[in-house]
């Protein structure tokens, strides 16, 4: 089968011709529908070769949704001919976060060497997957796969840090996104279906701004070292009440410290390698900042049924197995509107 891996450090990913996977006890073999790129592969491709700890060759993709094609000994919850969403950050299963359904704070994934599709283990880009446990399949009951698939992540990862803060975002209130790419522009969506926030939305050029006005964003702003004082003229001096940063680099960040407003927060999504302050005088009074990571398992199907009633849609780019080295290349020009999704 083909399978998008990343095969050398440093180099773009390319399409191997791989063995189809069996699914052993417990597990299921997915028929990929879709697969999302994500800017966080871009993140784990830059690394250098002493940071670098995903395992070599890795099969790309951990936003994905196909149809079950084979289950392993003592699978029941699932059957062949099922359409399913992969809930990607895997935990034990045992814990009390994962009894909880936050798997993506599972305390002890990392030393049982658990990792996301995608993210050490094979992921969704390819024709075939393995997924270790049924509970990490969401049923999408015949959402469209090239549609919803990103809702696994560029919708879940919002979401999540959404509704974090959503007590900070009643009616009246400011809610501030920085980049508005695969997770912006479904994050602005979900700020619209959920809270009662005026959106400001802010990224690098007008195309992406104008993108972000179409989905709902109610102001726009270049993002550059004016954006803070835009944003309290637009709040009456006030400031943002939440400020969600999709890009986490350092100007972000600093946009982020000097818009929010006093008992504010700031969610810091990206990982774009940039360094908030923290500590009394450094942020306006009652500050809270939080590196949110993905989000829990029910949030996953609550974030579906935003799609299913048509609250949530996500801007696709489609593209074909074969094109996924060309979209990794888009998605790092800048050049990807909404999400390039890659259909096997
Ligand atoms: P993307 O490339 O689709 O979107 C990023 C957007 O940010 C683009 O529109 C780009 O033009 C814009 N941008 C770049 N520099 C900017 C700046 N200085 N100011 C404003 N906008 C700027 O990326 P994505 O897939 O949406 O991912 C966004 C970030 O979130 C990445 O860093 C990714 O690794 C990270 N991420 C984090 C989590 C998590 O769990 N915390 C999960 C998924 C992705
Ligand atoms: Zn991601």
């Amino acid at each position: 089968m083909k399978a998008v891996q990343y095969q050398t450090i440093g180099e773009l990913p390319v399409v191997a011709d791989i063995d189809i996977p069996e699914p052993g006890p417990g597990q299921v073999r997915l028929k990929i529908t879709a697969a999302g790129l994500c800017h966080s592969d871009w993140f784990l491709m830059g690394l250098p070769a002493e940071m670098y700890s995903y395992g070599l060759p890795l099969t790309l993709g951990h936003e994905g949704a196909g149809i079950v094609d084979k289950v392993g000994e003592g699978v029941v919850a699932v059957k062949p001919g099922d359409d399913v969403a992969v809930y990607g950050p895997w935990g034990c299963g045992r814990c009390s976060e994962c009894a909880q359904g936050r798997e993506n704070y599972c305390p002890f994934a990392g030393e049982l060497g658990i990792t996301p599709p995608g993210l050490g283990s094979p992921g969704c880009m390819a024709e075939y997957m393995i997924v270790d446990d049924v509970r990490h399949l969401v049923p999408l009951n015949g959402l469209d796969p090239v549609q919803t698939v990103s809702l696994t992540d560029a919708g879940l990862t919002p979401y999540h840090a959404i509704k974090h803060s959503l007590d900070k975002l009643p009616a009246g209130s400011t809610a501030v996104v920085i980049g508005t790419g695969g997770l912006g522009h479904v994050g602005i969506q979900i700020l619209r279906a959920i809270s009662g926030a005026v959106v400001i939305a802010l990224d690098v050029n007008d195309e992406k701004l104008a993108h972000a006005r179409e989905v709902g964003a109610h102001h726009t702003i270049i993002s550059d070292s004016d954006a803070p004082a835009k944003i309290r003229d637009l709040t009456g001096g006030i400031g943002a009440d939440v400020v969600f940063d999709f890009v986490g680099a350092t100007p972000t960040l600093e946009i982020a410290r000097q818009s929010v407003r006093i008992d504010g927060s700031i969610e810091s999504v990206g990982i774009g390698g940039g360094v908030l302050a923290t500590g009394f005088g450094s942020t306006p009074f009652g500050v809270s900042v939080r590196a949110p990571y993905w989000g829990s398992r029910s949030e996953l199907m609550e974030v579906l049924e935003l799609a299913r009633t048509g609250q949530v849609h996500v801007t696709v780019e489609q593209y074909s197995i074969d094109e996924a080295p060309d979209a990794y290349h888009r998605l790092h020009e800048g050049k990807v509107t909404g999400r390039a999704v890659v259909v096997p």
